[in-house]
């Protein structure tokens, strides 16, 4: 058995099978999860689709049902922050910070716009454009920010007037179910339900006919899977996938500054943000200075458990990323690569691996060509910006990039350039929710956020009245 319980048709049910969940500052299990049965995901599906029957009819009841889920969150941050950072590794701030950013987007979502709008209203016609729900979502999360990328897609398909099935990862699965059994009190029975188990759950989910649109967020590699298996049931598809973001640094700015604000953007969540930077690319001018700020950063990186205090990096999540960390190091390092700081596992207990930056590796190395999703940076000089461009856009990633410069213009220009859905100047990583996030190319379909992340769980329909 388990502590945690999955939230059906409104109500903790029972399960028999169980996974283990291993905190990953230890590398040990520390609970077991629920592993839903079809039966069960068929029970949700059947509930799911008797509360959408009422849920969709109240905009008002919808609006103010969010922002109570919003103050529940709240509420709840201090609890859920200490399960996410059991499972999850991050520092427990980050993780309180995480539940009250879900909160807060519950809270915005509330009061998007979703009226309907009259196109023409004339002597010959009358024409509405309505918004409508589309039924079930399935929602399918990571492991690197379960809470805050679930929230992205709860708060606007709920508000749309669509009943939604949450199934997190396995890696991070009972901070979601906690969510779960925080807002089943708040929202009526079937409209919000969380079912944790393996990967095969999110291809039955992906496979089932009642569910009219998947909205995932994960890796390039599944996506492609699921835009497969939601094919015969013409699913709509949103896709937030991975990203391989390049920051190019131009030569007029202040070395030291940069590389501070880099860094942080490199090593945040130990790496594992889909639009961390990936690749750095520096004016030659000032490489040798920018790599030894960015190296000496990461030797004081103060890296720990996240419960404790001043820790300001967690392990890497799980097994299989650790090993997939090492490989990219090791591969950089037989590829003639120089490590600068780290370049291994740190000499303890979990996953833990020290923020590393590796120099003289350029593309056709792994490290640089491939998603590391982890405390690992490859930084690399180039002498014409123009060239940077071109070696940052030869990818089938697009999902962000940044330009660093003093010339806010020309940085400008030359983010527009980059081949991504998000281009920044002088930042990376800020996420907003009054913009659209979407990668381009391979980094995914679709986007979320705002009135634009709203829109993909609706549909329009036109009712064109004849007067006279
Ligand atoms: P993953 O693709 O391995 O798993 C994500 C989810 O998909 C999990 O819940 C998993 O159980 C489920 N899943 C696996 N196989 C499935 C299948 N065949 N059908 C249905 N569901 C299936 O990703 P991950 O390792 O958890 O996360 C890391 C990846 O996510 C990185 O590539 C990262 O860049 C990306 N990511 C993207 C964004 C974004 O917004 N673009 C945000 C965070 C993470």
């Amino acid at each position: 058995m388990s502590d945690f319980t999955l939230t059906i048709a409104g109500e903790a049910a029972p399960t028999h099978a169980t996974l283990d969940v291993i905190n990953p500052a230890t590398g040990k299990a520390f609970a077991a999860c629920p592993d839903a049965t079809r039966d069960q995901l068929e029970t949700t599906i059947e509930a799911a689709w008797d509360a959408y029957q009422t849920w969709r009819l109240d905009l008002p009841a919808r609006r103010a049902a969010l922002t109570a889920c919003a103050g529940a969150l709240q509420a709840a941050a201090p609890e859920i922050g200490k399960v996410l950072t059991q499972e999850q590794g991050k520092p427990l701030d980050a993780a309180v910070n995480e539940v009250m950013g879900a909160a807060a987007w519950f809270q915005i979502s509330a009061g998007l716009p979703l009226e309907t709008e009259i196109l023409q209203d004339d002597d010959a016609f009358r024409i509405e454009l309505h918004r409508k729900p589309l039924g079930i979502v399935g929602a399918i999360t990571p492991w690197n920010f379960p809470i805050v990328l679930a929230s992205w897609k709860i708060a606007p398909a709920l508000l749309a007037g669509n009943s939604l099935v949450l199934k997190p990862s396995p890696y991070t699965p009972l901070s979601s179910l906690k969510m779960g059994e925080v807002l089943r009190d708040t929202l009526p029975p079937g409209v919000f339900s969380v079912l944790s188990g393996g990967d095969e759950l999110g291809k039955w989910i992906c496979e089932h006919e009642a569910v009219r649109k998947i909205s995932f967020t994960g890796s390039v590699a599944t996506g492609k899977k699921i835009q497969e298996t939601s094919a015969p049931t013409l699913k709509r598809v949103t896709l937030e996938l991975g990203g391989n973001d390049p920051a190019i640094v131009l030569g007029d700015v202040d070395p030291k500054a940069v590389a501070e604000k880099v860094f942080k953007a490199a090593f945040a969540n130990s790496g594992q943000v889909c639009v961390a930077v990936k690749r750095l690319y520096v004016d030659e001018s000032i490489y040798g200075k920018v790599l030894s700020e960015v190296a000496e950063l990461a030797r004081t990186a103060r890296v720990g458990d996240g419960f404790e205090a001043g820790v300001e990096y967690g392990p890497i999540n799980n097994g299989p990323q650790f090993e997939r960390v090492r490989e990219l190091v090791d591969d950089a390092v037989d590829a003639g690569g120089k490590i600068e700081a780290g370049g291994g596992p740190l000499d303890r207990d979990g996953f833990f691996f020290a923020p590393t930056v590796v120099s003289g590796v350029a593309e056709g190395v792994r490290l640089v060509d491939e998603e590391q999703f982890g405390p690992a940076l490859p930084v690399m000089p180039f002498r014409d910006v123009e060239d940077a461009l071109e070696r940052a856009n030869a990818t089938h990633f697009g999902l962000g990039g940044s330009i660093w410069t003093s010339d806010v213009e020309r940085g400008t220009e030359l983010a527009r350039r980059l081949e991504c859905g998000t281009g920044w100047v002088n930042q990376h990583l800020n996420l907003v929710p009054n913009a659209p996030f979407g990668g381009s190319k391979w980094s995914g379909i679709g986007y979320e956020n705002g009135p634009w992340g709203l829109a993909a769980f609706t549909e329009y329909q036109v009712v064109n009245i004849a007067k006279g």
